[in-house]
């Protein structure tokens, strides 16, 4: 259903973009939960830093968005990059030889910067049948119920990882136990890994959560858990009833629902 829109919009940094047959680029805004459609990439100017940063993307006056047509757009997710970051000089979208894909190429030094999916890392503490969640403080999903879970750092394993942000989301120690559930969300580019977890000791909110508390199963909020992928990983969590029964898979396609 096209519609008109006027100006500029800051999306957030994993929205996705998706060429059309024409050559243009749909872009998913989250704030509206709709696709608009931008003229070209180059459209797109950088802004903010880190890992919640924006980006603003200029439409033409009048600009018409469109939702694209499942299997008629090829889906890839960018972030966007204005300079290099081994000259300071500006980058551009192409196609390096020898590649398959647009990547951004520093237009001065050649050097070619490739980006790749983010890795999650998250648990499932559990005490005397009873999960603990967190409350969100922070969007996005503000105020939603979450498993801990965040971006794994440099110089940690994934189960590192996964205890570091319970303990950053909860106050809580948990001691590791096996991996089982990976989660690709592709339109985020993103790999969401979930491991099993004993908690250990006494809790409280952190920084990043306005409450936390223990659920039995039958009392997990299911209507107001942030995302999809913590939903699965709870629910496949239940079914395996403390036992191994190894990674269950799963893929997130928002863009073909
Ligand atoms: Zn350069």
């Amino acid at each position: 259903m096209p519609f008109a829109h006027k100006g500029s919009h800051v999306v957030n940094f994993f929205s996705a973009l998706a060429r059309t047959g024409n050559g243009a680029y749909t872009v998913r805004l989250p704030a509206w939960g709709r696709l608009v459609q931008a003229p070209s990439v180059e459209a797109c100017r950088g802004g903010g830093t880190g890992r919640r940063a924006g980006f603003k993307i200029r439409f033409p006056k009048g600009s018409v968005g469109s939702i694209p047509i499942p299997g008629t757009t090829t889906l890839f997710i960018m972030v966007m990059m204005n300079f290099c970051s081994g000259c300071g000089e500006p980058v551009s979208r192409k196609t390096p030889d020898d590649d398959h894909r647009e990547r951004w190429v520093c237009d001065s030094c050649g050097k070619i910067h490739y980006q790749n999916p983010l890795i999650v890392v998250g648990c499932i503490p559990e005490r005397d049948g009873k999960i603990l969640l967190c409350k969100r403080a922070i969007e996005p999903r503000y105020g939603y119920w979450t498993v801990p879970a965040g971006f794994m750092e440099l110089g940690e394993s994934t189960a590192q990882g996964a205890a570091r942000e319970t303990l950053e989301e909860a106050c809580a120690e948990v001691e590791i136990g096996h991996m089982f559930a990976a989660v690709d969300v592709i339109d985020a580019g993103q790999v969401h890994l979930f491991y099993t977890a004993k908690l250990l000791g006494d809790f409280e909110a952190g920084d990043e959560s306005l409450e936390v508390a223990l659920f039995a199963e039958d009392e997990i909020p299911w209507d107001d858990i942030a995302f999809h992928s913590g939903r699965y990983a709870l629910r496949k969590y239940f079914e395996d009833k403390g036992q191994n029964n190894g990674v269950h898979l799963h893929e997130l396609r928002r863009s073909r629902s």
